[in-house]
């Protein structure tokens, strides 16, 4: 079942915590002896982190909040493909290396890689992590046209194409005794950008369900929403951000939200064209890249995915925003536990089967 719904903006309505993408707005009281603390960090993965915690004291929440900061900057530091880290073999280390030698990496490094090799495995090849080659390209184009917007240009087909031809991940060879990655094309690099902050949201989940009796951690925009929170509300509420709102629309009192989801113990993801991109010559070529044409995807402005994983809530919105709304609908329909919302270029919002569980203008 396929459902339409068309941009509106939301009446004003009092929502008690509504989790921006990219932003937390907040309001909400505190019961049963339990207070609500908010923190948010913006130096770990080039990204604004945000935080919410129910907790006895503000002492119990730093307790919990301190060590999944520390723990999350850690998987910055593994996952960072711009910088070293003394001996650390960390992404950096092994793009510059993993052509010569194996080179042993970090459980954390290993297990996203081997994931992701086990979805191209399964046939999931839009989102590819050993398309760095490529996206390095497209990343260098937009960090020099956003330094000199003037002389903004868009990278040459033909370096496009030399680059495509190094991307296949059956040459990334891992070695699950040893922990080592290998590259057996010299020209191939990873790119984990896809995933990455899923996947941290993830490893630090289970800690956090330990330590806290509820919170909502957003890493840019990958939202894990833990336990209820404790204000009484079943569900925490995640705004969906509406891609074709602008400043201007936010400036004369319209919203920024395309539809509020209401979950627990769930994530929610989106990927859109809105996040990273630069003009040229007046149009917006944004960071999500198709793997068949090798520039930015034109199928979605932004796609939502809600299930229990984060990593693979991230996988998704970076695969469903490449495939067409027909072939990523049936991708997820089949997959247990996964529903996702998808605007598309022309402002219209399509929604998975069982999307309307969850968000509020989708039933
Ligand atoms: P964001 O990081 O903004 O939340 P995504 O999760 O969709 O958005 O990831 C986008 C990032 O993934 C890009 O910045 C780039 O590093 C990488 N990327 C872009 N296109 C692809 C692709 N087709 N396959 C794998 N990685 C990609
Ligand atoms: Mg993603």
């Amino acid at each position: 079942m396929k459902h339409r719904v068309f941009l509106r903006s939301l009446p004003a309505l009092f929502i008690a915590v509504i989790c921006l993408l990219g932003s937390v707005c907040l309001s909400a009281s505190a019961e049963g002896g339990y207070t609500k603390f908010t923190r948010r960090e913006s130096s770990i993965f080039d990204t604004e982190i945000s935080f919410i915690g129910f907790a006895p004291s503000e002492e119990a929440f730093e307790q919990a909040y301190a060590p999944m900061i520390e723990t999350l900057m850690q998987y910055d530091h593994i996952f960072d493909a711009y910088n070293a880290y003394g001996e650390l073999h960390n992404l950096y280390y092994v793009n510059r290396h993993a052509a010569q030698e194996p080179v042993e990496i970090p459980d954390e490094l290993f297990d996203l890689i081997s994931w992701c090799k086990e979805k191209w495995n399964a046939g999931m090849r839009t989102t590819n992590i050993a398309m760095g080659a490529v996206l390095s390209i497209w990343h260098e184009y937009r960090e020099a046209g956003l330094a000199d917007p003037a002389s903004a240009k868009l990278p040459p087909m033909e370096d496009l194409l030399a680059a495509s031809k190094h991307t296949n991940f059956d040459d990334v060879i891992l070695d699950a005794e040893n922990k080592t990655v290998f590259f057996s094309d010299p020209l191939l690099t990873l790119d984990i950008g896809a995933v990455a902050k899923g996947w941290a949201a993830d490893a630090v989940a289970p800690y956090l369900y330990e330590v806290l009796p509820s919170f909502l951690l957003s890493l840019g925009g990958n939202v894990y929403a833990g336990n209820a929170p404790m204000d009484g509300r079943a569900n925490w509420a995640v705004g969906v951000q509406d891609p074709l709102a602008d400043a201007l629309t936010v400036a004369v009192g319209g919203t920024e939200i395309l539809d509020v989801v209401d979950v627990r113990d769930l994530t929610v993801v989106t990927s859109g064209d809105y996040w990273r991109y630069y003009m040229v010559d007046g149009e917006r070529y944004h960071h999500i890249i198709d793997p068949d044409t090798l520039m930015p995807s034109r199928q979605m402005l932004s796609v939502t995915v809600i299930c229990e994983s984060s990593a693979l809530a991230d996988f998704l919105s970076t695969t469903l925003f490449v495939l067409s709304y027909e072939d990523g609908l049936s991708l997820v329909e089949g997959l247990d536990g996964v529903e996702a919302m998808w605007v598309l270029p022309d402002g219209s919002v399509q929604a998975s089967s069982g999307m309307g569980r969850f968000a509020r203008k989708i039933n």
